[in-house]
C-alpha cells in the first residue's frame, strides 16, 4: 500500500459557550472560540487538531490549510517548512492574540501545532499506536489536573445566571472548590487571581488552605501585581502555596521576586517560547514552567521544551486556556508521555458545557484522565460542533474518526 498523502484540509472555527469568569483583564465573553483542524488522507484517515480561534489565526490556518494536500503527514519536518513558506517566515505575525495577555514575536508556533497534532493523529490512526507511543511512550496511565477556580459572576450580563452561581469572596471560592472536588475529584487547587486586592486573593488562598488540609494550592495573578506586592503576597503565603504563577510581569519581574522568596515562581506568561527559556534560566526567573502545546508549536516541540526544563532543574506543569476535548486528548497524551511533568495540569475543562466530542470519551476520574490507548489521540467525533449547532452525528454510528463529521451546519473556512 502506498503511504498515505493528505487529500484535504478543514479548519472550522467553533463558538462554544463560556462562563462568565473574571480575571485580570476583565470578564470572560459568553462564547469561547477555538478552531478545528481536520486533515483527511486519500486512504480515508481523519487527523485532527485543535487551537485557538481568533480571525487573525484563522486566515493563517487557512492558508496553511490551503497548502497542505499532497503532503506526507509522516514528514512532520517538512510541514514545518511548508508552514514557514506558508507564513513567509519564522518569524513574524507578532500579536496574534492569545486572550490579549501573550505577547509573541511569530505566530508560527501556534499555526504550526493544530496541524502538527492532527498529522500525529492520523500517524498514530495509520499504525494503531497512540499518540503518546509516537511521543516516547507513555510513562502514566493517568494524568492528573488540578481544580481551576475562578471568581466569578452568576450570569453574563443579559443573559440567564449560570448553575455554579456567583464567586465573588473567600466563602464562595471553597464552595465553588467543594464542588469541584466532590465531581471531579481533584487533589490539587488553583484560584486565577488578579481580580480583588491581593489580600482579599490570600484570603481566599488561605480559607482553601483551612477547608482544604494538605491539598497543594495555587494562586495566579496574571502578572497583575509589581514585583514589590508580589513579594509582599509570597510572604504571606509561603509555606502555604506550592507555587506563584505570574505574579508579576516579565522575566526581570520575575527574577526580582525570586531572589526574595522561595516560594517557587510558575509562568505561562513569561517563558512562552524557546527564546525566552535562555534569559529567563540566566535570570533564575521562574522555578517552573507551565507547557502549552498551544503556543509551544505542538506536541513534539513541548517533548523538547520538557528535555529543556529537565536539563536546568526547572519543574513543568501545563497551561490550559478556555478548550474542547481534541486540545485536552492532545493535553493528556503529550502529559503521559512527560516523565518530567512535575506537577498537576492546568485544565479549563469542567467549566465546558458542551463538546466536539462524544461524552464521556474523556473523563475526570480522582482529578485525572486516563490515557486513551486507542489508535491516535483516541477519541471520537460526535459532531455537535458549535454552539449553535444542533445537528449531531449518533456517537453510535462513529467509526473513531476513519468517517469525516458530519455538522451541516457548523461553518468552514477552508476546503
Ligand atoms: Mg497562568
Amino acid at each position: 500500500m502506498s503511504p498515505s498523502r493528505i487529500a484535504r484540509a478543514v479548519v472550522t472555527p467553533i463558538a462554544f459557550a463560556d462562563p462568565p469568569l473574571l480575571n485580570v483583564v476583565g470578564v470572560h465573553q459568553p462564547y469561547a472560540l477555538r478552531a478545528i483542524v481536520e486533515l483527511h488522507t486519500d486512504t480515508g484517515l481523519v487527523g485532527l487538531g485543535e487551537t485557538y480561534g481568533d480571525e487573525a489565526i484563522l486566515e493563517r490556518l487557512a492558508a496553511v490549510a490551503a497548502a497542505l494536500p499532497g503532503h506526507d503527514p509522516y514528514d512532520l519536518n517538512g510541514l514545518r517548512r511548508l508552514v514557514t513558506t506558508v507564513l513567509g517566515g519564522d518569524t513574524g505575525g507578532a500579536g496574534a492574540s492569545y486572550g490579549g495577555m501573550l505577547e509573541v514575536s511569530s505566530a508560527h508556533p501556534g499555526v504550526h501545532s493544530p496541524f502538527e497534532v492532527a498529522c500525529l493523529d492520523l500517524i498514530g490512526r495509520e499504525t494503531g499506536r497512540p499518540v503518546s507511543d509516537l511521543l516516547g511512550g507513555a510513562v502514566r496511565d493517568r494524568v492528573p489536573f488540578s481544580g481551576y477556580l475562578f471568581y466569578k459572576w452568576a450570569g453574563h450580563p443579559g443573559l440567564a445566571d449560570d448553575d455554579w452561581g456567583a464567586a465573588l469572596d473567600p466563602d464562595a471560592i471553597v464552595a465553588q472548590a467543594k464542588r469541584m472536588v466532590d465531581g471531579w475529584g481533584f487533589g490539587s487547587l488553583k484560584l486565577k487571581g488578579g481580580v480583588f486586592p491581593p489580600d482579599d486573593e490570600c484570603a481566599a488562598i488561605e480559607a482553601l488552605a483551612e477547608a482544604f488540609p494538605g491539598v497543594p494550592l495555587r494562586l495566579d495573578p496574571n502578572g497583575g501585581w509589581t514585583p514589590q506586592t508580589s513579594v509582599r503576597v509570597a510572604e504571606r503565603l509561603a509555606g502555604v502555596v506550592e507555587y506563584l504563577e505570574d505574579p508579576t510581569p516579565g522575566i526581570d519581574g520575575m527574577a526580582y521576586v525570586a531572589a526574595r522568596t522561595e516560594v517557587p515562581l510558575a509562568t505561562n506568561m513569561c517563558v512562552i517560547a524557546f527564546e525566552h527559556l535562555a534569559p529567563a534560566v540566566a535570570a533564575d526567573a521562574v522555578q517552573i514552567v507551565l507547557s502549552d502545546h498551544h503556543l509551544w508549536g505542538g506536541l513534539r516541540p513541548s517533548v523538547q521544551l520538557a528535555g529543556i526544563c529537565d536539563a536546568f532543574g526547572m519543574g513543568l506543569s501545563m497551561h490550559s486556556n478556555s478548550h474542547l476535548g481534541v486540545s485536552l486528548a492532545a493535553m493528556v497524551h503529550l502529559a503521559a508521555a512527560t516523565p518530567n511533568l512535575t506537577y498537576a495540569c492546568d485544565t479549563h475543562y469542567p467549566w465546558k458545557t458542551e463538546d466536539v466530542i462524544v461524552a464521556g470519551a474523556l473523563g475526570f476520574e480522582d482529578g485525572s484522565v486516563a490515557v486513551p490507548t486507542g489508535p491516535g489521540l483516541g477519541w471520537s467525533w460526535t459532531g455537535t460542533c458549535s454552539a449553535r449547532c444542533t445537528s449531531s452525528t449518533s456517537p453510535a454510528a462513529c467509526d473513531g474518526g476513519r468517517t469525516p463529521p458530519t455538522c451541516a451546519r457548523s461553518s468552514r473556512v477552508s476546503r
